[in-house]
C-alpha cells in the first residue's frame, strides 16, 4: 500500500539480514552491545564492525544505553545496507500499556533513516519475539505508525517477517487499514 506521502509499505517474509536497503532495523536491547532474535543475527552476518561502532556510541553518547523507544544509527558493516538503524523496544506488559513506546521505535527509526537520508528501510517486528509482544497487536502498531509517519526521503518501508504467522498477521493488519481506508 502507499501511505499519504506517498511512501510504499511492503510485507516479505524472511531474514532482515538477507535483505537489501539503506536501512535495517535492529531490535536491539538498551545496552547495544547485542542479544538474541535480530540483534545476535545482525552482528552475527554483519561482522564485528556494527559491535565496535555500538561501544563507541556506548562510551560517548549514550553512556547509560539507548532508552526504550529512541533509536540510533551504526555502520552496517557487512550486511547489504548503508546503515543498521537500532532501537529498543519495550517489553510486552499485561498490565500497563506501552503501544506509546513501540509506535515510537518506529517513528524514531524512521527520524534517524530520514537524516541519514535512507530511500528504503527494512524493520523486524519489533518486541514481538523476545520482548514477548503478542504480533497482532504488534503489526497493528507497526503499521499505523509507518503509515502515519513515513515520508521523504524514504521512498519504501519494508516490514521483514520471520515466519509465516508474523506475515500473516501482518497481512491482516494492512487490509484492515487499506478497509479503513
Ligand atoms: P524483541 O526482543 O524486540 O522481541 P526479537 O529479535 O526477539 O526482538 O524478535 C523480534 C521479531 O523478529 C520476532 O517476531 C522474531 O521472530 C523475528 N526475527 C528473529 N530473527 C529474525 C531475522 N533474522 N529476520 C527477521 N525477523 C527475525
Amino acid at each position: 500500500m502507499r501511505t499519504p506521502e506517498g511512501v510504499t509499505v511492503t510485507l516479505v517474509r524472511g531474514d532482515i539480514t538477507r535483505q537489501s536497503a539503506d536501512v535495517i532495523v535492529n531490535a536491539a536491547n538498551s545496552s547495544l552491545l547485542g542479544g538474541g532474535g535480530v540483534d545476535g543475527a545482525i552482528h552475527r552476518r554483519g561482522g564485528p564492525e556494527i559491535l565496535a561502532a555500538c561501544r563507541e556510541l556506548r562510551a560517548s553518547r549514550y553512556g547509560k544505553g539507548l532508552r526504550t523507544g529512541q533509536a540510533v544509527a551504526t555502520t552496517a558493516g557487512a550486511l547489504d545496507a548503508q546503515w543498521v538503524v537500532h532501537t529498543v523496544g519495550p517489553v510486552w506488559s499485561s498490565s500497563e500499556d506501552r503501544s506509546a513506546l513501540l509506535a515510537s521505535c518506529y517513528r524514531e527509526s524512521l527520524r534517524v533513516a530520514a537524516e541519514s537520508g535512507a530511500r528504503t528501510v527494512a524493520f523486524p517486528a519489533i518486541s514481538t519475539g523476545i520482548y514477548g509482544w503478542p504480533m497482532d497487536d504488534g503489526a497493528r502498531i507497526a503499521l499505523r505508525t509507518v503509515l502515519e509517519v513515513a515520508a521523504p526521503p524514504v521512498t519504501e518501508v519494508r516490514f521483514v517477517l520471520f515466519d509465516a504467522q508474523a506475515y500473516a498477521e501482518f497481512e491482516e493488519a494492512l487490509e484492515a487499514l487499506e478497509a479503513q481506508g
